[in-house]
């Protein structure tokens, strides 16, 4: 079977090593797990989630009358915090999770995307997730990449024309740097041809699957009832199918990019 988060990390660190904008990566703090999605179905591809932002101030909820403007009701109080995922002694910065099987059949054919890659093979459109997900991946280390706007201000939408063309740039760059075949390769196999290639199609996962440590966490302001700290020992291997994610007993490997 093939590992496919795990030959996802290995493009990425090529991709890091042969991409100077994304060189301040260190891709031990970066894990790559998979989530379940249906190729048929809409939805996202990959989303980078980002472990590092700061614990909120304390603060609660609470309701008004919407007559009176009364005070009705309020909830706890809390904080939001991320939590720790650490493996081994890294404590990991960014969860990278790609949507299987949808991601898999990603193509270029029919999507906006094509536009950026008038030539290219319809696989493109998995490296440019990658390389995407990454590039989300902020050099100031204070969460997800926020986009200069043309006069200078932060957007606060994280996406804008300019990402996507930079995106674009970082995969002909990488593609132009000769860079071994064999790392990409799986990308050009849709997932039924994956299947018939490797018997099966795996992928890291956490422990409370399809759960997965949310970047942000609502805590009460009283003693811990959830973990706050997730380790390798939360993670399995599960096989993906068309329909299901199913869980293999065996012990996998896992580790950071
Ligand atoms: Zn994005």
């Amino acid at each position: 079977m093939i590992n496919y988060t795990e030959r996802i990390a290995l493009l990425m660190q090529d991709i890091v090593a042969r991409t100077p904008a994304l060189s301040f990566i260190n891709l031990a703090e970066v894990l790559v797990f998979g989530r379940f999605g249906r190729a048929d179905a809409d939805g996202a591809f990959a989303t980078c989630h980002c472990l590092t932002l700061p614990e909120s101030e304390p603060g609660y909820y609470f309701w008004r009358d919407r007559h009176t403007g009364e005070l009705t009701r309020r909830s706890e109080w809390f904080i939001t915090k991320t939590p720790i995922v650490r493996i081994g002694c890294t404590r990991i910065k960014y969860l990278i999770s790609f949507v299987l099987p949808r991601f898999c059949d990603q193509s270029l054919t029919r999507s906006w995307k094509k536009e950026l890659y008038p030539d290219a093979e319809p696989w493109f459109a998995k490296l440019d997730t990658i390389v995407h997900e990454l590039y989300h991946i902020d050099p100031d280390a204070s969460g997800i990449r926020r986009i200069a706007r043309a006069d200078g201000s932060h957007s606060p939408r994280s996406h804008g024309p300019l990402f996507y063309e930079q995106v674009a740039s970082m995969v002909r760059g990488y593609l132009d740097s000769s860079p071994d075949a064999g790392m990409y390769d799986f990308l050009a196999t849709d997932f039924d041809g994956l299947h018939r290639r490797f018997r099966g199609v795996v992928a890291t996962t956490f422990r409370n699957f399809p759960s997965f440590p949310p970047a942000v966490k609502i805590e009460p302001m009283k003693p811990l009832t959830q973990p706050a700290l997730y380790t390798e020992d939360d993670l399995h291997i599960r096989e993906f199918t068309d329909g299901s994610a199913r869980r293999l007993t065996r012990k996998g490997q896992h580790r950071a990019a």
